[in-house]
């Protein structure tokens, strides 16, 4: 027993992701040579990372992110320093498909797992946002549309990403809940997908039957349902904006959510205060 092998967790794993200095390279390399057991730990470790990105590697696979959950409630028994390797894990691998360089490294936590079924509105939002109707408004009119039309302090999310682009809006109506819904195309080398949007007033609906969950410290509902993926943000005035795409794996989704301007107008507003 050395002083590496004492630390073997944490270095197997920061070895595997090239995260060690030359010189801890070089000592680590050497160690492993004639260390049995710490040889072992790094192919078990490298043999469950491979098995892992198999797994994650192929979107769209709307299991995936609930994969990941449930690797996340595993790690909340394990001990603070399992907890720590287990964290590194559970970022995600970057889905082959995406241009989306932005989804590359999100680190996602589980808040917390689904509680009652008080999903009506939800369930609701989600067909609304499926269903097949033709745009009210369509390009670069579209923002000042929806200022006109449904609420002048609601604006059309943002996306970082510039292979996103806003096609158009439509009005809509969520259980006597007018609603505002966006229509986005991402331009990707591998395709064209589609993503929706839909907002409206959130004041007193019950997002419990969503898993919440963590993304890069930005707290959103998850699900997928009726062959979308699903992902929820509320901002600090109430409103709700649901995202769903039929294509776009629940990562690169969240992915997309965390960095658009609806985040950014929240820490705007935190700064602001
Ligand atoms: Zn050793």
């Amino acid at each position: 027993m050395t002083k590496l092998c004492d630390s073997i967790d944490t270095l197997s794993m920061a070895y595997l992701d090239d995260e060690l200095a030359e010189e801890e390279l070089r000592d680590f390399e050497l160690h492993v040579t004639d260390c049995a057991d710490c040889k072992a730990r790094v192919d078990g470790d490298r043999a469950r990372m491979a098995d892992l990105r198999r797994r994650l590697a192929p979107p769209p696979a709307p299991d995936l992110l609930r994969a990941r959950l449930v690797r996340a409630l595993d790690a909340e028994d394990a001990s603070a320093s399992r907890e720590m390797r287990r964290q590194r894990m559970n970022r995600f691998v970057l889905p082959g498909a995406a241009s989306v360089a932005a989804v590359a490294a999100l680190a996602v936590f589980v808040a917390n797992r689904p509680g009652g079924s008080s999903a009506a509105l939800t369930q609701e939002a989600i067909r609304q946002n499926t269903r097949t109707a033709p745009l009210e408004v369509q390009g670069a009119s579209t923002e000042a549309w929806v200022r006109h039309y449904y609420r002048s302090d609601v604006a059309p999310p943002r996306f970082n990403d510039a292979s996103v682009h806003l096609a158009g809006a439509r009005l809509a109506s969520i259980e006597g809940r007018d609603a505002a819904q966006f229509f986005y195309q991402l331009v990707t080398p591998d395709g064209s997908f589609e993503l929706r949007a839909l907002t409206f007033d959130a004041h007193g609906v019950d997002l419990d039957g969503l898993e919440a969950v963590d993304v890069d410290g930005t707290a959103l509902r998850v699900d997928h349902r009726d062959g979308q993926n699903l992902v929820v943000f509320v901002g600090r005035d109430g409103y709700a904006y649901l995202f769903t795409s039929r294509e776009l794996s629940l990562q690169q989704l969240a992915g997309l959510v965390v960095h658009s301007d609806l985040v950014s107008r929240v820490q705007a507003g935190r700064v602001a205060q």
